[in-house]
C-alpha cells in the first residue's frame, strides 16, 4: 500500500513549539514515555506512537488521532524523557499544528508560531475592536451610565457575530477532525458500532466535567512531596474551566433575561454567578501562573509564550469584569468607563483567539475522549461469543 509521507511533517510542527525551537528528533523511541504515562492504556504506545508518525511524516494518521487531544500536559514525560525530547511540548506544538491546519485565515498559524505572531493578532484585535466600539459611543457626560461611553447594544452585537464566527470555525475544525477519524479507522479496518456513540458520548462529557483521568497526573514513583489538594493539577485546571462555564453561563443569561443596561442589585442570581465564578477561575489562574509547585506546574513554568498568553489574557479579563461589577455601584467616572470599555475589548479578544490558540483544545478535547471511548467500546457480540 502507498502511504501519503510527508518528510517535511516534523519540521512544521516543531515551529509550533518553543517558538520554533523544538526538537523532537532526538527521540530515539525508547518508550519511556508511554511508560511514565498516567494516561497510557495497555499496549496504545501513547504518546510514543504519535511522535513516531511525526518522524516518518504520517501526516493524515496524525491528523486523524485523538491522542493528540488526551495529553493534559502534566510533563511528567517531559522530565523523565533520557534524550530530552520534551514529548509533552511536542503533543502542545501538534495540538497547534492540526489547530491551525483548519483555519483558513492563517491567524491560527501566526499567533501560535512566536510571541510576536500572538501579540500581533490579539493588538489587531483589540485595535479593531475599540475603534469599533469608540466609533458607536456618543459622548460621555458626567454621571451617565457606562452604557452611554461604550454602547450596550454594539457589544451584545458585535458577541453575537463574534460567537458565530467563532463557532463556525470551531465547528468545521471539529467536523473536519471527525471526518478523518471516520476515515482512518474504516482504512484499519477498526470496526465502529453507532449503538455505542452515546454511551461514549456520556462518558467523555463526564470526563470533561469530572477530570478523572486528569487526576492519574502526578502519581509517579516515587510520590511526590504531599500537595495540599487544591495545588494538584486537576484542581487547578477544574477551577480555571469552571469558572469559566460559570461566567459563560451568567453572561448569556444575564443577555437573554434582563434589558441592556438596566440596574440590577448585586445580589441579582447572574451577577452573583458570575462574581462567584469570576473568583473561582481567578483562584485557578494565581496557582497557575504564581505559585507552581508539583512536578507537572514546573514543567508548564518552563512552556513557552503561547502557554502563558491565554491564561494572562483569561486572568486580565476576569479580573477587569469584577472590577467594573463593583464600579457599576459608585459614580461613573472617566477612569471606570475606560475599564469598562477594556473589559469588553478583552472579553472579545478572549472570544476571537480562542479557536487560534492552544486554549482551542477546550473544545477539541471532549470530542477526542468521545472518539476514542467510542472507537474502545466492547463489541457486545464479542463478549457474548467469548462468554
Ligand atoms: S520522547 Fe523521549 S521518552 Fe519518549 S520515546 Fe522518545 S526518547 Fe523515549
Ligand atoms: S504530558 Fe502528561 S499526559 Fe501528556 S503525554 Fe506526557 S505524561 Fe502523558
Amino acid at each position: 500500500m502507498i502511504r501519503d509521507i510527508d518528510p517535511g511533517l516534523m519540521r512544521k510542527i516543531s515551529r509550533h513549539g518553543r517558538g520554533g525551537r523544538l526538537d523532537v528528533q532526538s527521540c530515539f523511541q525508547c518508550g519511556n514515555c508511554t511508560a511514565v504515562c498516567p494516561l497510557a492504556q495497555d499496549s496504545s504506545g501513547f504518546p510514543r506512537r504519535v511522535i513516531r508518525m511525526a518522524q516518518v511524516g504520517m501526516e493524515r494518521e496524525l491528523l486523524a488521532s485523538e491522542d493528540l487531544w488526551h495529553c493534559y500536559a502534566c510533563g511528567e514525560c517531559a522530565r523523565t524523557c533520557p534524550r530530552g525530547a520534551d514529548p509533552a511540548e511536542f503533543m502542545a506544538a501538534a495540538r497547534s499544528y492540526v489547530v491551525a491546519r483548519s483555519d483558513f485565515t492563517g491567524l491560527a498559524s501566526l499567533a501560535s508560531r512566536s510571541a510576536f505572531g500572538n501579540l500581533l493578532v490579539f493588538s489587531l484585535f483589540s485595535l479593531s475592536f475599540t475603534l469599533l466600539l469608540l466609533s458607536r459611543s456618543a459622548p460621555a457626560p458626567a454621571g451617565l451610565p457606562f452604557f452611554t461611553f461604550v454602547p450596550g447594544e454594539w457589544v451584545h452585537r458585535i458577541g453575537i457575530f463574534l460567537f458565530a464566527v467563532v463557532g463556525l470555525s470551531l465547528f468545521s475544525g471539529l467536523f473536519a477532525t471527525v471526518l478523518r477519524f471516520w476515515a482512518e479507522r474504516r482504512r484499519q479496518g477498526v470496526p465502529l458500532r453507532f449503538a455505542a456513540l452515546p454511551a461514549a458520548v456520556v462518558s467523555a462529557v463526564v470526563e470533561a466535567l469530572a477530570h478523572q483521568r486528569f487526576r492519574q497526573c502526578g502519581h509517579e514513583e516515587p510520590p511526590p512531596a504531599p500537595q495540599l489538594w487544591y495545588r494538584q493539577p486537576w484542581v487547578v485546571h477544574a477551577s480555571v474551566m469552571g469558572g469559566f462555564l460559570a461566567m459563560l453561563l451568567a453572561t448569556t443569561l444575564d443577555y437573554l433575561l434582563k434589558p441592556i443596561g438596566s440596574p440590577v442589585p448585586p445580589s441579582y442570581p447572574m451577577r452573583l454567578l458570575g462574581a462567584v465564578g469570576g473568583l473561582v477561575c481567578l483562584f485557578g489562574l494565581a496557582i497557575m501562573i504564581f505559585a507552581p509547585q508539583s512536578n507537572a506546574e514546573m514543567h508548564w513554568r518552563r512552556r513557552t509564550f503561547a502557554d502563558w498568553f491565554f491564561p494572562v489574557l483569561l486572568a486580565c479579563t476576569v479580573l477587569t469584569g469584577l472590577a467594573t461589577e463593583i464600579l457599576v455601584y459608585l459614580p461613573v467616572t472617566a477612569a471606570s468607563q475606560v475599564l469598562f470599555l477594556t473589559h469588553v475589548v478583552l472579553a472579545m479578544d478572549l472570544v476571537a483567539m480562542l479557536p487560534l490558540t492552544r486554549f482551542a483544545h477546550v473544545v477539541y478535547r471532549p470530542l477526542a475522549l468521545a472518539l476514542f471511548a467510542w472507537r474502545h467500546a466492547p463489541d457486545p457480540r464479542t463478549a457474548a461469543a467469548e462468554a
